[in-house]
């Protein structure tokens, strides 16, 4: 491992100091799971960060708070905290699924959301939901705050635009509306441990049995997250119906090969985002 202080942080206002006298040597920690793989990565010819600023102590940063619309997570919340909380299990379920998805037990309760979204990972597992979910990241600097919507924040696989000076403060997106039903699958390699091959996250919106609103988003099936338009309109204005959903299914599968291009995973990628995609907005039907 190659050599760095370790700073911490008790508060934003020191976290952001130092990351203003010092952006480019800086790089931050929290749950570690990602970070420390990249550090380890390095030869010692290679540059490092300086500096390795632990923000974890900063407890505004933690935690899930709903104001009766608007529900906002700290980026320091852990993936077992959100799995579990049943804020979050009532007004955003596919996030809780998401969530407990990641990992292991013991990286849950490490591991954090703002790492899993700033890593930038076209894999991360909390990303689809959050996209469908309509969130916005909010950042802060010593200059002030930034509120963007999170699939703007993806510039290439494993950059996202944060700067040097930033710090990622919270997620934030409306409850689902009533009549809002949602669901994600992930596809693992294996059950536990597995980092995403694929996953799926949808949301629909049905009045009576009409679909009036449909979002989707697959994971490590674009180069960037982003949701599957011409695949929503596909559902909109229908019912609910297995051959509907193929054919919200096959666009996903159509606007992944527009956008990736065909790729030596290609043959198998293709059939099984359609498939993913069917099973999720049937699941997302039967249940809440
Ligand atoms: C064995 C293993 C299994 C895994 N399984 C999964 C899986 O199933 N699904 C999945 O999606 N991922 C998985 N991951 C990846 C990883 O665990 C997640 O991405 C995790 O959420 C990262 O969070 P962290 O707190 O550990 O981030 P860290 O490693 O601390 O940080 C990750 C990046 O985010 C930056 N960062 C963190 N917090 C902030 C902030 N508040 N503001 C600005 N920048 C910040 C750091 O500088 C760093 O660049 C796995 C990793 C390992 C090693």
């Amino acid at each position: 491992m190659i050599p760095f202080n370790l700073v911490r942080a008790e508060s934003l206002e020191e976290a952001l100091d130092l990351l203003d006298r010092q952006p480019p040597d800086v790089k931050i920690i929290a749950g570690g799971t990602d970070l420390l793989v990249e550090l380890r990565s390095l030869s010692p010819r290679e540059k490092g960060p300086g500096i390795v600023l632990d923000i974890t102590p900063i407890d505004e940063l933690k935690g899930i708070e709903d104001n009766g619309s608007t529900i906002t997570i700290g980026p320091l919340t852990t993936h077992r905290e959100i799995a579990a909380s049943p804020i979050i299990r009532e007004h955003a379920p596919l996030l809780s699924t998401a969530c407990s998805t990641i990992g292991a037990t013991q990286h849950r309760n490490i591991a954090t959301i703002g790492g899993n979204v700033i890593n930038g990972s076209p894999a991360a597992d909390s990303v689809p939901a959050l996209i469908v979910l309509d969130a916005e990241a909010v950042f802060k600097s010593k200059n002030g705050e930034r509120v963007s919507p999170l699939k703007e924040i993806f510039v290439k696989p494993y950059r996202t635009d944060i700067k040097e000076d930033e710090i990622l403060t919270a997620l934030r997106f409306e409850r689902l509306p009533e009549g809002a039903r949602s669901s994600f699958i992930k596809l693992g390699r294996r059950n536990a441990l597995a980092i995403s091959r694929m996953n799926i996250a949808v949301i629909i919106v049905l009045e009576g049995n009409t679909i009036v609103e449909a979002r989707i988003s697959p994971g490590s099936a674009t180069p960037l997250p982003d949701r599957i338009k011409a695949a929503e309109k596909i559902l909109i204005g229908n019912e609910p119906s297995e051959e509907l959903f193929r054919r919200a299914g096959k666009e996903v599968s159509g606007e992944m090969i527009n956008r990736s291009g065909i790729r030596w995973s290609t043959p198998y990628k293709q059939p099984v985002i359609a498939a993913l995609t069917t099973r999720a907005l049937r699941e997302a039907v039967e249940k809440r």
